[in-house]
């Protein structure tokens, strides 16, 4: 992938990758879109019922492809340049998700309080990052 003169995000103003700007709130606005799309996205895939859109939007456009890595057949992402930046960092994931889904559904958490995605063991169903986890209680959000 080149790298991006743009980044883009639906819903926030584009933000032109020039070394010498100063980053302004429009950049916080971004990242907070994207890494709000990356949520959701990982919400979807450990949801009892799971929501893999995210999977299929990325193989049908193109931002993930097979490979063989070390011998091994895997996805690896492939995202371009011009796409919004929460379809590159999902490009990431899928290719992970894809390339061993059993791994993930077993043990990718999301932390509801603060966001934070997190790796648990197997046998540890809590949906709390280290920070929010309390000795058995679950502190609540305010
Ligand atoms: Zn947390």
């Amino acid at each position: 992938m080149k790298r991006p003169m743009v980044l883009r995000e639906p819903g926030a103003r584009p933000l032109r990758l020039d070394m010498r700007m100063e980053t302004d709130a429009s950049f916080e606005e971004l990242l907070l879109r994207a890494r709000g799309r990356v949520i959701e996205a990982v919400r979807g895939l450990i949801a009892p019922v799971s929501d893999d859109r995210f999977l299929h939007a990325a193989i049908y456009g193109g931002r993930v492809r097979r490979a063989s890595v070390d011998g091994k057949a895997a996805w690896v992402p492939s995202p371009r340049e011009i796409d919004f930046l929460g379809d590159m960092v999902l490009s990431v994931l899928a290719s992970a998700v894809l390339t061993d889904r059993d791994y993930y559904r077993a043990h990718l958490g999301l932390c509801e309080l603060c966001g934070t995605v997190t790796f648990r063991d197997a046998a540890d169903t809590r949906a709390q990052c280290a920070e929010h986890r309390v000795s058995g209680f679950t502190l609540r959000a305010r």
